[in-house]
């Protein structure tokens, strides 16, 4: 592939790194990665005395325990704050006004996971059961890049390929992870989508969805296809297309690639560039680019806590596509081929939906088909 991305001509990317040798190598050389234990050599109890008194326990006040966030929060009484003042004012329309209640916490759903180096996050609060980080750790940072959008198969041949270059979601990940805990951690509206035409029974429940149905997905990185074979489903994407077209031709200059399983490759197993584009494939066509935008030693700013990784380390506020006849809700039916409507296919909520679409028995009005649409603001 050097031939296609010249990665030498692009100062952004790095040259090839091992992550073990990596992680080998700074842990060799830096004794400030060993513990406190080790480098002084304490005995257990002369370590235990020194926690006591400087360990992270000791550095807590009393107060600080009562401190809880803001929910079931009460107010002090004419404290004179104004900033309470209209805290409390909001806390009381939101107790009488559903609607505005409702409003407030999707706003707020973009917030609500805790950036990655917030390392406070207890089991208590985050209900992630403790298991430690086994040190020596590295830590990478992978940007996951917006699919690239889909044309019609008719428009194919005219129009010309256009890669989102927008980063949709961020990982921090530990080198002993293998490289399925992060594909089960990529959100992508592909994998949530509900396949199938509703419009006879559009209020029968929903049970499949496209993530469910389509299990096979690989990873692209340095020269070798890393296939996610653990359901018996799983097809191999990479060797009878990709791998058998790429020898087809030697003056491509494309491959010779090789391929092996997601779910035997830990991350500590690759060789990166760092800023380089891989790839991540899944459902088919839904191609993503991946970045490694980072490479660091575990230390006391991360999570200690293995079971917390992959995590988000950027949650970016995703918009809402409204509904094109309120303005004002977000899209959850497609309709497609309704001669009632000015356009094809048609965007509605839930609302909208079934006030245009459906009389007061529940029939149908006209002939056409309609599909779920889940929004990107509502699964991130
Ligand atoms: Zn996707
Ligand atoms: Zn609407």
């Amino acid at each position: 592939m050097e031939n296609i991305h010249k990665s030498a001509s692009r100062p952004w990317i790095s040259d090839r790194i091992n992550v073990k040798e990596f992680r080998d190598d700074w842990f060799a050389t830096s004794p400030c990665l060993k513990s406190t234990k080790e480098v002084f050599q304490l005995k257990d109890k002369e370590f235990a005395e020194i926690e006591a008194e400087c360990g992270l326990d000791a550095m807590k006040c009393l107060s600080q325990l009562d401190v809880k966030v803001y929910k079931n929060i009460v107010m002090p009484i004419n404290s004179g704050l104004k900033t309470l003042g209209v805290q409390k004012e909001d806390l009381e329309k939101r107790e009488n006004n559903p609607d505005y209640d409702a409003l407030v916490k999707e706003s707020r759903k973009v917030y609500s996971c805790p950036p990655a180096e917030m390392n406070y996050y207890s089991e208590e609060h985050t209900g992630v059961p403790f298991e430690e980080v086994v040190k020596p750790e590295v830590v990478l940072s992978i940007q996951i890049f917006r699919p690239e959008k889909k044309v019609a198969v008719f428009q194919r041949s005219t129009t010309q390929r256009n890669p989102g270059f927008n980063i949709d979601q961020e990982f921090m990940v530990l080198g002993s992870q293998f490289l399925t805990e992060l594909r089960d951690k990529i959100i992508c509206i592909s994998d949530e989508a509900i396949p199938g035409d509703y419009s006879e029974h559009p209020n029968m429940s929903v049970e499949v969805r496209c993530k469910d149905l389509y299990k096979s997905g690989f990873f692209y990185i340095d020269g070798v296809f890393y296939n996610d074979l653990r359901h018996k489903d799983c097809r191999d994407y990479s060797s009878k297309t990709i791998i058998k077209w790429a020898a087809s031709r030697e003056d491509r200059g494309i491959g010779p690639f090789q391929k092996a399983t997601m779910e035997r490759t830990q991350f500590i197993d690759l060789n990166i560039q760092l800023g380089y584009p891989y790839v991540y494939v899944h459902q088919g066509n839904c191609e993503h680019l991946i970045v490694f935008s980072d490479l660091l030693m575990h230390s006391s700013h991360h999570s200690n806590n293995r079971n917390e990784y992959p995590r988000h380390a950027v949650l970016k506020q995703k918009k809402r596509t409204l509904c094109m006849v309120c303005q004002k809700h977000a899209v959850e039916w497609i309709v497609h081929d309704n001669k009632l409507l000015p356009q094809n296919p048609f965007f509605f909520c839930k609302q909208c939906f079934f006030s245009f679409n459906y009389d007061e028995n529940n029939k149908k009005i006209g002939d056409f088909r309609a599909y779920h649409r889940i929004d990107r603001s509502t699964i991130m």
